[in-house]
């Protein structure tokens, strides 16, 4: 069921993405060659907790048996890995590594979600083919979210991301999708990043969703590692992901999870 959410329901909401976004610029500050992925989920956790909020990835079940719940709060994915990937001591970031850090916090019942991707130390040390991996996929938000609001569907927010990774040359992720987001981290509608116009249900005011893309530079298959959490690409090549929790209004949609 997709909830709408009630005024008092949307303040929450937006405090508990205010936080996401604080975590996410505490990464953005810190981030550069040297530094592990162990320390920069550390920072952005020590900046939840400050607020009295909780990360919400810590402790997710993996829903496999065998395999363990989330480790950290934030999932940190570096150059081929496109999404879940666990902090670790063991991995220093390098000069030109791309890394998305994916992060949520809960506070007062409610969810918010942000994911960036970051190029580690100098920009100029990356291809412009990797600078475009970045830019596009953030772009593809912003494609998306000019549908995103009412008088369109889901499927209109999807076709329009969908269209533009594609139109650039690189590859949807077509197995994992945006989703709804509020008293649960990820409730309905699922948001493809692809798809057809005028599908879907109808956007309304009041509906909370989190739009992420997650695209690859060459290829759209994906695998798992043995760790059960971290999805690579298929090929080894480079992958980016964007995400933010926007409210649908009677007009221009809000991001939440931008400062
Ligand atoms: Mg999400």
């Amino acid at each position: 069921m997709v909830t709408i959410k009630s005024k008092r329901e949307i303040e929450y909401i937006r405090e508990s993405c205010k936080i996401v976004a604080m975590a996410q610029e505490a990464i953005k500050e810190a981030i550069k060659p040297g530094i592990s992925t162990y320390e920069l989920n550390e920072i952005a956790e020590k900046v939840i907790y400050k607020h009295n909020a909780i990360p919400s990835c810590k402790n997710f079940p993996s829903g496999i048996k065998g395999i363990p719940p989330f480790p950290a709060g934030v999932c940190i994915s570096v150059n081929d890995e496109v999404i879940h990937g666990i902090p670790s001591k063991k991995v220093i970031l390098k000069e030109g590594d791309i890394v998305s850090t994916d992060l949520c916090a809960y506070k007062n019942g409610f969810h918010g979600d942000a994911t960036r991707t970051h190029i580690v130390g100098n920009e100029s040390s990356v291809s412009n083919n990797v600078k475009k991996l970045v830019e596009v996929t953030k772009q593809s938000f912003f494609e998306g979210l000019k549908y995103a609001r009412p008088g369109f569907r889901i499927g209109d927010i999807s076709h329009a991301i969908g269209e533009y990774i594609e139109s650039n040359g690189f590859y949807v992720v077509k197995e994992f999708q945006g989703h709804g987001i509020g008293a649960d981290m990820h409730e309905e509608p699922g948001i493809p990043n692809f798809g057809k116009e005028g599908k879907g249900i109808r956007l309304e005011p009041g509906m909370t969703l989190a739009i992420e893309p997650m695209v690859n530079m060459g290829t759209e298959e994906i695998e798992v590692l043995d760790d059960g959490w971290t999805i690579v690409t298929a090929d080894g090549s480079l992958a980016a992901h964007y995400e933010n929790t926007i409210l649908i209004t009677e007009k221009e949609p809000e991001i939440l999870t931008i400062m």
